[in-house]
């Protein structure tokens, strides 16, 4: 039943954005408190992991890894990929649909232990480092905003013990949401529950954006955060996204333009790592990325 559930993998990577988000909380609301402890048993990965450095830069190897869910072990999902996420530096992983992209960050969340190779945090396996402290260090926004009724400020800190007003304020102003939120009557004590349809999707992105950030986190993974939007909220993102730096980020994205500004670009299809580069340097190369650009741009510009 729980391979099911996963196998149905947009539904998978937002049951997998509300854990993340939501961490243990959702034991203690009903039926998806028993998703939640399905789930969690699920990923079969060891949390026995004891180090929490004081300082981590974030940096993240690919070593070599291959990959296979366990519901479909005879299919290798990746194959021996081998890539670099350095500090201070922003990466667009692209490719056509269905090539490996989620899959990479359920490893890099642990949400699944590879079978052949490992995944490099600062230089030590990803699973030495304790739970908590990884979870806090490396957050993941998904590609549907996920608010719950409550309020604004409650929506930011959730999960989170001792945080002020101010950090608050703080995490919200770094993710742009900060101005329409105090444009709100009630300002941070909005209720989202009701006030949910009258935010754009961009806005609610931007809290749930708010709500990564607030962790502080080393590493921040967008899976596709910004193909719902429209241009303008996009563009917001991306300033929230300015904000974030120095810090390890890795976007997959569709967009043209976050793709074109990041340091490195990584084309996975079929699970393995077509080519990595600067965006001048895959354009003059003319290969697959100069292909897969094509596409996008055609998509781009046909009205939906
Ligand atoms: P992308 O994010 O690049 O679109 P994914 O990483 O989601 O690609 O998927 C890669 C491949 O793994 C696809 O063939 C997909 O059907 C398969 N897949 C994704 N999630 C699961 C899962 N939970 N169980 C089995 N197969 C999966
Ligand atoms: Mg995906």
């Amino acid at each position: 039943l729980v391979s099911f559930i996963l196998y149905q993998s947009d539904l998978a990577n937002n049951i997998r954005t509300l854990i993340y988000i939501f961490g243990d909380m959702l034991n203690s609301v009903g039926a998806a408190g028993k998703v939640f402890e399905y789930l969690d048993r699920e990923p079969e990965v060891s949390t026995k992991g004891t180090l929490q450095p004081e300082t981590l830069t974030g940096h993240i190897r690919f070593h070599n890894l291959s990959f296979s869910y366990p519901t479909r072990q005879e299919r290798k999902v990746l194959q021996d990929i081998s890539l670099e996420l350095k500090p201070g530096t922003l990466t667009a992983l692209v490719g056509p649909s269905g090539g490996g992209k989620s899959t990479c960050v359920s490893l890099l969340e642990r949400f699944y232990q590879p079978q052949e190779g490992e995944i490099l945090l600062d230089g030590q396996p990803l699973q030495s480092y304790q739970h908590h402290y990884l979870h806090r260090k490396v957050a993941m926004v998904g590609q549907e905003p996920v608010l719950f009724s409550g309020s604004i400020k409650d929506n930011i800190a959730y999960g989170l013990k001792d945080c002020s007003l101010e950090q608050i304020h703080e995490a919200a102003r770094r993710a742009n949401a900060h101005s329409f939120i105090s444009q709100l009557e009630k300002g941070y004590e909005t209720d989202v529950g009701e006030r949910g349809n009258q935010l754009s999707g961009g806005e609610k992105q931007r809290i749930a954006i708010a709500r990564a950030l607030i962790r502080e986190p080393q590493v921040l993974i967008l899976d596709e955060v910004t193909s719902a939007l429209d241009a303008e909220s996009e563009l917001k993102v991306q300033e929230a996204l300015n904000s974030c730096r120095p810090q390890t980020l890795l976007v997959i994205a569709h967009r043209l333009k976050t793709i074109e500004r990041a340091h490195q670009i990584i084309v996975i299809d079929e699970g393995r790592v077509l080519e990595q580069g600067t965006h001048k340097e895959l354009m003059d190369r003319k290969g697959s990325y100069y292909k897969l650009r094509e596409r996008l741009f055609t998509e781009e510009d046909t009205p939906q």
